[in-house]
């Protein structure tokens, strides 16, 4: 069985985007797959602690990714679910990648310019490598699939380059292990398939929704409650026209085509579907019933969080369970890729 690999940052907000773009696909792909599903702490710390909030902050944070992961069914005992910083291969990995990776193939990285801003030169080193570190991440484990939403894209692609140069750079040396060519490591796939790859914000159709916006009103997040969502949906950016009949009228409207896509994700029917029911009405009405949607959906997974999070125990001992099995598997690619490399370890 082939394996996946995703991660979730536990940077606080987790938000409907996260939900649709990731989580959901995480859940259903544990039918076909291996699946490991990683906190990743360690990319967490990347941006200003303004950002990430601390260290109680970020332990707070790293048990409510892992409740909204169970939560949302994730089965943490078939398959694996723990946080990156307790497996000590993250890290060295990243190293020898850094060393194959190209300083040009990170300045194209559109993921750093945003998060960066205009202050680049006082940017972290660590939020100029979160690439590295994230294939770093998938091919620790020699994962072939790994589900994210569209803003991912371009980083995967990355790892298949540092996949691809890692493989190029020491061939020889990788037959000599017993591989056959280009198959040290995977290439890793994007699966970008969830009901919606790309949630955008509330306030703004044209920018992702992002844990990291100063607006609050500008995501749903899974913790939120039924008024608070009720508040965001009729606060949410629209334009004065009432819903058109065919999607194609929606394609100049940006906020209305996200609110449509919400609706279509959360309901699992179709755009055009949801254009039948709503096409021609008023946004008010329709705003009602994707209230309605969301608070459906999202009111028994955020009750299963607040049980679990009240348990930090218990979240503890499923990291620490799938750290343990994590380590399984991290520990042979490292012993297998210092071999490669030449680093002597003790034997
Ligand atoms: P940040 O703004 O701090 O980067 P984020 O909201 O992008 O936070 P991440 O932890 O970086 O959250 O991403 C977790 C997963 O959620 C990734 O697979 C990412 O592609 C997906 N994702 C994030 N935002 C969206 C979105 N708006 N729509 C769909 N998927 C999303
Ligand atoms: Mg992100």
């Amino acid at each position: 069985v082939e394996r996946v690999f995703s991660g979730v940052q536990p940077t606080g907000n987790l938000h409907l985007g996260n939900y649709l773009g990731a989580i959901v696909n995480f859940v259903k792909m544990q039918e076909t797959y291996n699946c490991i599903y990683c906190v990743v702490d360690m990319h967490a710390i990347t941006q200003g602690v303004d950002v990430w909030g601390g260290p109680a902050e970020l332990a707070r944070n790293t048990r409510e990714v892992t409740a909204a992961f169970i939560a949302a069914g994730i089965d943490a005992k078939k398959h694996i679910v723990f946080n990156q910083s307790q497996i000590a291969g993250h890290a060295e990995l990243t190293w020898i990648f850094n060393c194959v990776a190209r300083i040009g193939w990170l300045n194209r990285m559109t993921q750093f310019k945003e998060k960066a801003g205009k202050d680049r030169e006082n940017a972290s080193v660590g939020l100029y490598d979160y690439p590295v570190l994230m294939a770093a991440d998938i091919l620790l484990y020699r994962a072939t699939h790994v589900p994210v939403g569209e803003d991912q894209k371009q980083h995967l692609e990355l790892s298949r380059d540092i996949a691809q140069k890692f493989n190029n750079d020491f061939v020889d040396s990788i037959r000599g292990h017993g591989f056959a060519d280009g198959l040290f490591f995977p290439q890793p796939e994007p699966l970008i398939t969830g009901p919606a790859t790309r949630v955008m914000s509330l306030r703004d159709g044209t920018k992702k929704m992002s844990k990291s916006d100063a607006s609050d009103n500008s995501r749903i997040n899974l913790t939120d409650d039924a008024d608070t969502i009720a508040q965001k949906i009729r606060k949410a950016k629209t334009d004065p026209e009432p819903l058109p009949s065919e999607e194609k009228g929606l394609e100049t409207r940006p906020e209305a085509d996200n609110l449509v896509g919400i609706y279509a994700a959360l309901a699992g029917i179709s755009k055009q579907d949801v254009l039948k029911q709503f096409g021609g009405g008023q946004f008010s009405s329709f705003k009602n019933a994707l209230v309605e949607v969301c608070v459906t959906k999202l009111a028994p997974i955020a009750a299963e969080m607040k049980k679990l999070v009240a348990d930090p125990g218990h979240v503890d001992a499923v990291l620490a369970d799938g750290a343990n099995r994590a380590r399984g598997i991290a520990d042979e690619t490292m012993r297998l890729t210092k071999d490669i490399v030449g680093f002597i370890r003790q034997r």
